[in-house]
């Protein structure tokens, strides 16, 4: 079986990943190659910090590799949080605070259009691909329902009347913008 690392401590999307990819993949994360640096993320884009966290794999374990990077873009605020959205109010990654600071931002707009945004890139056999997977949606004035994590309680997809902390982790990996990128990324590697 190929090893694939992807560049993650979140046990929640290695669990994710591995249901999906686990039969012809063996998908270890950071931890299980022994990798426990803060990898920097320093470019202005998702691609760029998806693509700096994948080559930094590669740079220094020679393992091929996918990461991801994911951002909160508000069509009002001109795209933020975007790849600020888990240091939103601050580096000490606060969701509340975050969602508060995000909902006092959006406060005086008419506007409340959002998308989640999440790239993949993935380093394979010498060649650098990136997968894209968006969900639309809009952001509620006040907090509803108690699962997922993040900017969940405030984000309602398009189509529903529930926001992503409401449904079952199933329903929302079956449409988010993660889901839809991890799907992509599987389509590739179907073929290899
Ligand atoms: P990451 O790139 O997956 O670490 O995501 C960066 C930040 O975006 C997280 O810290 C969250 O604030 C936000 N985020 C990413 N994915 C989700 C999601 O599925 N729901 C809510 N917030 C998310």
């Amino acid at each position: 079986m190929k090893t694939l690392v992807f560049a993650t401590n979140n046990k929640n999307k290695l669990q994710e990943v591995r249901q999906i990819l686990g039969d012809r993949f063996e998908i270890k994360g950071l931890s299980d190659i022994g990798c426990d640096v803060d990898i920097p993320e320093t470019s202005a884009t998702l691609e760029g910090n998806a693509m700096q966290k994948a080559k930094f794999v590669k740079e220094h374990y020679g393992l091929d590799c996918f990461a991801d990077d994911t951002g909160l873009e508000c069509r009002a605020l001109d795209g933020a949080p975007g790849i600020r959205s888990a240091r939103y109010a601050g580096e000490n990654h606060d969701s509340e605070a975050n969602m508060r600071k995000l909902l006092e931002n959006l406060q005086e707009k008419s506007d409340r259009s959002a998308q989640f945004r999440t790239v993949i890139a993935l380093l394979y056999q010498g060649e650098e691909h990136l997968f894209e997977g968006v969900v639309r949606g809009n952001i509620i004035t006040e907090h509803k329902g108690t699962h997922g994590f993040g900017y969940d309680p405030i984000f309602v997809p398009e189509g529903y009347d529930t926001t992503f902390a409401e449904m079952s982790a199933e329903e929302k990996n079956s449409i988010s913008h993660r889901g839809r990128a991890v799907a992509k990324l599987a389509g590739f590697l179907a073929g290899k």
